[in-house]
């Protein structure tokens, strides 16, 4: 999808995957600052590790404490969180996030950096929900400790029924992931109409929780589109054009075969 950006918009440039071990990451980094490289994106295991050999960190990244696109700012390497940022964008389409309030289910990598992304936009009130109480608090202690957010936390031992004012519902787990049918432990008949409900799994794109939201009447919002967003937020990171968002999603769903 970076591509077809380039391609669409006349940039002279490749986005090209390159497999490191984790031992050689410090010696990858020194390789593309030494060519000259406009900035890179960063997978598992290496968003936190990277941080060390970075020369900065944007203000997200810094909260989320990882970092998965890296930009060339002059003769530094800045490391960046989109993933948070995507999401925000995607979400900001449809509601201002600022004053509402938000269920999250999820506490790991992607919970994290939407919820500081949310948080950093005004978001009023977390219920944050999370198997693992120990990861669950970490993200509570951010939120509170850290961004001064009302948040709250409920261990997910069983199905979990929303309050009913809550205005967005995130899924921010791998449940779903490869599996149309995975049931995330939610009552969905709490879901109401009007409601927004997001899934930051975005292959299958339309997980059984968005299938379930849908027939609710809630609008939703699924992982496909944050996925293009934090690529956006890249290509303009890099290269200082804003992309149509409308082809690297046409790119990315054509490489999915959805
Ligand atoms: P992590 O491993 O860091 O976190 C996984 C989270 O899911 C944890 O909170 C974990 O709970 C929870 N979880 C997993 N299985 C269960 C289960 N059976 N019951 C309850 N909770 C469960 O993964 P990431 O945060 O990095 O990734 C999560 C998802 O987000 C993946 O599907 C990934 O593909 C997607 N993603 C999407 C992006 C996008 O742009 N759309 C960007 C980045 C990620 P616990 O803490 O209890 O282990």
């Amino acid at each position: 999808m970076v591509e077809a950006a380039f391609q669409h918009h006349g940039i002279n440039g490749r986005y090209i995957n390159m497999e490191v071990p984790p031992e050689n990451l410090a010696d990858a980094v020194k390789g593309l600052r030494a060519t000259g490289f406009r900035g890179f994106n960063l997978s598992m295991p290496h968003k936190v590790s990277v941080i060390p050999l970075l020369d900065g960190l944007g203000e997200s990244a810094a909260v989320i404490g990882a970092v998965n696109c890296v930009v060339r700012r002059g003769d530094k390497l800045i490391g960046e969180n989109t993933d948070g940022k995507g999401f925000l964008r995607s979400l900001t389409d449809i509601t201002d996030p600022k004053g509402k309030t938000v269920v999250l289910f999820g506490a790991g990598g992607a919970a994290r950096a939407v919820a500081v992304e949310l948080a950093l936009a005004g978001v009023g009130r977390f219920i944050l929900v999370n198997r693992t109480l120990e990861r669950g608090r970490q993200l509570l202690d951010t939120l509170v400790g850290k961004l001064k957010c009302h948040a709250e936390l409920v261990h997910w031992t069983s199905d979990f029924s929303l309050p009913a004012d809550t205005d967005i519902v995130i899924n921010g787990t791998s449940i779903g992931l490869y599996d149309a049918q995975a049931r995330l432990p939610l009552n969905v008949d709490t879901l109401q109409a009007g409601q927004i409900v997001a899934d930051v799994v975005f292959n299958p794109p339309v997980t059984r929780l968005l299938q379930d939201a849908t027939a609710r009447g809630c609008k939703t919002l699924d992982g496909l589109s944050m996925l293009v967003n934090q690529g956006v937020l890249g290509v303009q990171y890099w290269t200082g054009v804003l992309p149509d968002a409308a082809v690297m999603h046409k790119a990315l769903a054509g490489a999915m075969g959805c």
